[in-house]
C-alpha cells in the first residue's frame, strides 16, 4: 500500500553521493563543463570569479598525523525544495528566471529572462550560481564541440547546475516517441553520474522504489548540507566518518542534528 502511494508521487531527481568513494579526481567536474558548455579563462586560478556548476571541496578534520584525515566533497546545485517548492533562489528570484519544476523536482535557470540581479546568488546558501563577468570565449575550433542541446550563456547573467536537464527531455521525448509514458532509472542520467570512475554518485528519483536512491537516501549514513536551514535539499551525502557528517551538517557542538525530512 505505501509503496504504491509513493509509485504516485511527482517525480523528485536528486543525488546521493558517497563521499567514502569520491577520491576528488574531479572528472565530474569536467564532465559537467564539457557537457554544459561551461565557460573558462585562460587563467582559471582566481575561483572568485570562475564558473564551476559542480565543484570539488576538500575537507580535513583539522588533526595531527596519524589522526589527520581528508575527504573530497563534490557540491552541484542542491536543487532545494524549501517547503512547497519555496527554494532560497526561486524565492527572491523578481525575473521569475528560475524556477522549481513541480513535476521533476529540479530548479532550473531560464537564461533569457535573468537580468543579472544576483539576488539569487545572494539567497543560495550553498554558494551554488555564478555570474557570467564576460561572454564566452572558445578556443580556435572548440566552439564546434559544443554540446548542441545546452545553450552557451552571454555576460550579465546567472547559471549553475541543471541535473543536464536537456537530458531528461531528450529521454522523455524519446520514450513518447516509442508509445512509452515514462523512463527508466537508466534512460535519465547526469554526466557527472556517468563520469566518476568510483561510482561515487548514484542519481534517480528519490519518490520511486525502483531507482537506487530511494534507498541509499535512509542510510543512517546519509546526511545533507545545512540541514538546519530547512532548504529541504535534493542531495544526499554518505559517509561512515563520524567528522565528515558533522562538518557537512554544520552542527554546533551542542545541537542535534535536524530531523530528515524524506
Ligand atoms: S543550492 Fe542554491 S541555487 Fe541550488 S536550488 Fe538551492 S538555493 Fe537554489
Ligand atoms: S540574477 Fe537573474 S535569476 Fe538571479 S534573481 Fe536576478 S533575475 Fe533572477
Amino acid at each position: 500500500m505505501k509503496k504504491a502511494q509513493e509509485q504516485n508521487k511527482p517525480k523528485k531527481y536528486g543525488m546521493v553521493i558517497d563521499l567514502d568513494k569520491c577520491t576528488g579526481c574531479g572528472a565530474c567536474m569536467v564532465a559537467c563543463m564539457a557537457e554544459n558548455n561551461v565557460p573558462f579563462k585562460k587563467d582559471e586560478s582566481n575561483k572568485k570569479d570562475s564558473i564551476t556548476w559542480m565543484r570539488v571541496y576538500k575537507l580535513t578534520n583539522d588533526e595531527k598525523y596519524p589522526d589527520a584525515d581528508i575527504c573530497y566533497l563534490p557540491r552541484p546545485c542542491q536543487h532545494c525544495e524549501g517547503q512547497h517548492g519555496h527554494s532560497p533562489c526561486v524565492s527572491v528570484c523578481p525575473a521569475t528566471a528560475t524556477d522549481y519544476s513541480e513535476e521533476t523536482g529540479i530548479v532550473s535557470q531560464i537564461y533569457t529572462r535573468c537580468f543579472g540581479c544576483r539576488y539569487c546568488m545572494a539567497a543560495c546558501p550553498y554558494h551554488a550560481r555564478y555570474f557570467n563577468w564576460w561572454d564566452p570565449v572558445w578556443p580556435e575550433g572548440m566552439e564546434k564541440m559544443l554540446n548542441p542541446d545546452v545553450s552557451p550563456r552571454m555576460r550579465g547573467i546567472v547559471e549553475k547546475c541543471s541535473f543536464c536537464f536537456h537530458r531528461y527531455q531528450s529521454a522523455m521525448d524519446k520514450a513518447h516517441y516509442e508509445g512509452r509514458r515514462d523512463i527508466e532509472e537508466g534512460e535519465y542520467q547526469t554526466a557527472c553520474t556517468q563520469a566518476c570512475p568510483a561510482g561515487a554518485i548514484t542519481f534517480g528519483d528519490l519518490n520511486n522504489p525502483a531507482h537506487k536512491v530511494h534507498e541509499l537516501k535512509k542510510h543512517p549514513d546519509a546526511f545533507r548540507l545545512l540541514e538546519r536551514l530547512g532548504t529541504n535539499p535534493k542531495i544526499y551525502y554518505m559517509s561512515n566518518r563520524e567528522w565528515v557528517r558533522k562538518a557537512g551538517d554544520n552542527h554546533l557542538m551542542a545541537e542535534k542534528p535536524a530531523k530528515k525530512q524524506h
